[in-house]
């Protein structure tokens, strides 16, 4: 059966206590006595409530002080579980406190409230109370706020919802340290172990409770100490560590005893009894849980009133006592109420029903069993639905994760890649454009050098004034022209062209129109002449003239016509008198002899020329007398 325990009930009380003390370190509020009476409290509960009775402050007192009496008079007997009167003076308390004034001090009373409402029996109402004062407490006071998150994980899990009562638990155990004064770790693991006991995951909840042991232990807190002991305990005793259960029961017992918390040891008391039932102690059994039944009755702790009984009932069932058995159920009924309490109701009708069954009414044990069986299966299905909750939220939340870790590692990839392709595009631009340059800035060079080799070729090759080859080049080009006619056995022609009383020219009109009619000349033969053929100036008014496979009398031809054409030139420079005669050897090549051979030849046909009175051709006939060339081509 899942029942409301003690150990929540003194573990609530507890922590109001050490929230107050803390309110009186960190705020300063509460008056030494109050104080002093907290701290006793932790401890000895009900010497800090005889205290307070014996200190009772007159009504004309200050409201605050009236309020913080009453607040931990309401503490103490919460923490003595004695839920109603903790109620009344929670209530008493608030009606000192103002909101607006002493936000503080209301919202503290305000969660004291709301843990008398819970104990009460009114959970409901009293998680709508404490939500307000989570909320502020949040923003406002660390300390207050942990402490809000343990009170209502408390209400809820009364109000089995375990999940957020897990939610609480966990935030407040996150956020608490191991600080005794305070509520600590050890608090705090206690109460996890107490939900985990709840949900029947007693493996779970041991850790905790050995935690919370240690600490207490360490801290001689005696009240928290006998209350994990119980837990721890019951735990043991649900896993089927008998001996151990017995013994961290007694150990219980024997603190409650310590600090007079007898109710404490009723709690004790009524889980040993049902060990020693298991254990065939039945005359034991019977005295320690009327023991128990005595002081709940005395405190008037209707629930474990009613679980005494019915372990009681058990108890007669083990010993064959029909008729004590009835008593005491019926005196559990007395103490159930429905409405309130599902999982008693359910535990009453089971024990009903096997009452029934022992007394043969079988008819009425059969549909006892079956509205207690249906009733258990509908809280079975809500504790289902609520573990398959949390397991879903865990596994929602784990998916979540995962998904945004894949995700987030996908990003990341896709971020890499986006950079590495940025970078190789950035790469392959740079390299692109170094290379780029690097073709422009070789072809800039080439041209140049291009530029630059046929500036230098023109200097080396080039006569300044008339743009023909040089001498120097001319002679190159007849070496060559005379090396390809005799490879192909091809006919070439030189001529040696030198103008007639140049000198004159120079003389009458300047130096400068002799240097017009060079460039004129040059002009016209370089018009006139095919594109093979070659002319070059080999000296101030002489030119040499190559023609490519062509014979003399085609040559003589081509310099005739030439020849003609020189006439116009003192018109086209301006100086129409000026009449440009030449005079020239030509020679025809014969697959023999030298450039200087040839040459030779042609300038003795020139010289010829000259002799014979100027303007005119003569080829030198090599085997012939030059003269009679003459002759005969003016024939
Ligand atoms: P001939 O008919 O016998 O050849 O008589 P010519 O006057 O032409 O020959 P000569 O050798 O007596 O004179 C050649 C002149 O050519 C001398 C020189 O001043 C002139 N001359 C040579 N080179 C240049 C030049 O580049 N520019 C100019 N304007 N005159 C030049
Ligand atoms: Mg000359
Ligand atoms: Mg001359």
């Amino acid at each position: 059966m899942n029942l409301l325990l003690k150990a929540r009930q003194l573990c609530i009380g507890l922590m109001c206590l050490i929230a107050l003390s803390a309110h009186a370190q960190s705020l300063r509020k509460l008056d030494e006595p109050f104080s002093a009476l907290a701290r006793l409290a932790q401890n000895k509960p009900q010497a800090a409530l005889d205290s307070l009775m014996a200190f009772e402050p007159e009504m004309a007192s200050d409201p605050t002080t009236l309020a913080q009496y009453h607040l931990v008079l309401s503490q103490a007997f919460y923490n003595l579980t004695y839920p109603k009167k903790a109620l009344e003076y929670a209530q008493l308390a608030l009606t000192y406190t103002s909101l607006t004034e002493q936000p503080w001090l209301y919202h503290k009373v305000k969660i004291s409230q709301a843990l008398a409402l819970e104990n009460s029996g009114h959970a409901s109402e009293a998680l709508v109370e404490i939500n307000d004062s989570v909320e502020w407490a949040k923003q406002h006071d660390p300390l207050l706020y942990l402490n809000s998150l343990f009170s209502r994980g408390i209400i809820f899990t009364t109000l089995t919802e375990y999940v957020s009562a897990l939610n609480d638990f966990q935030l407040a155990y996150s956020l608490a340290n191991d600080d005794p004064t305070t509520l600590s770790k050890a608090h705090i693991a206690s109460m996890l172990a107490q939900v985990y006991e709840y949900r029947h995951e007693d493996k779970l909840s041991i850790p905790f409770y050995e935690e919370a042991i240690a600490a207490h232990r360490l801290n001689q807190a005696h009240l928290e100490l006998s209350i994990a002991l119980y837990g721890l305990g019951k735990a043991n005793r649900s896993l089927g560590n008998i001996t151990l259960a017995k013994a961290q029961l007694i150990e219980s017992k024997e603190t409650a005893e310590k600090i007079d918390d007898i109710q404490g040891v009723a709690y004790a008391l009524k889980e040993l009894a049902d060990i020693e039932i298991i254990e065939l102690k039945f005359e034991e059994a019977e005295r320690d849980l009327k023991k128990a039944a005595d002081i709940f009755a005395q405190a008037d702790n209707h629930q474990m009133r009613f679980n005494v009984m019915l372990s009681l009932v058990n108890l007669s069932f083990k010993t064959s006592e029909l008729s004590k058995a009835q008593a005491y159920l019926d005196q559990a009924e007395a103490f159930l109420d429905r409405a309130n309490m599902p999982t008693h109701s359910i535990g009453f009708d089971e024990v009903k029903a096997d009452l029934l069954y022992r007394q043969q009414h079988y008819q009425q044990a059969y549909e006892r069993l079956l509205s207690a069986f249906s009733a258990h299966k509908k809280v079975q299905n809500n504790n289902s639905t609520e573990r398959l909750h949390q397991l879903r939220s865990r596994f929602e939340i784990q998916l979540a994760q995962q998904e945004n870790q894949v995700l987030s590692q996908k990003n990341a990839i896709q971020q890499l890649q986006l950079s590495s392709e940025k970078n190789d595009r950035i790469q392959l631009i740079l390299i692109s454009a170094f290379s780029l340059l690097a073709c422009l800035l070789m072809l800039v060079t080439v041209q140049r050098s291009r530029a630059y080799k046929k500036k230098l070729e023109k200097l080396v090759n080039i006569d300044e004034l008339t743009g023909l080859y040089n001498r120097r080049h001319t002679m190159q080009v007849l070496s060559e022209h005379i090396e390809w006619a005799c490879k192909h056995n091809k006919n070439l022609c030189l001529a040696m062209i030198d103008l007639d009383w140049f000198k004159k020219i120079n003389d009458s009109y300047g130096h400068l129109v002799g240097d017009k009619v060079l460039r004129e000349f040059a002009y016209v033969f370089r018009k006139g002449l095919r594109g093979s053929d070659v002319i070059g100036r080999i000296g101030g008014e002489e030119f040499l003239a190559i023609f490519k496979q062509a014979n003399g009398k085609q040559a003589h031809e081509a310099l005739s016509h030439l020849s003609d054409q020189l006439r116009c030139i003192g018109r086209t420079i301006g100086e129409p008198n000026i009449q440009v005669t030449i005079s020239v050897g030509l020679v025809e090549y014969q697959h023999e002899g030298t450039v200087e051979s040839l040459l030779a030849s042609a300038d003795e046909a020139l010289y010829i020329a000259k002799n014979n009175g100027r303007n005119q051709i003569v080829l030198a006939q090599r085997t012939l007398n030059p003269l009679s060339v003459q002759n005969q081509l003016s024939e």
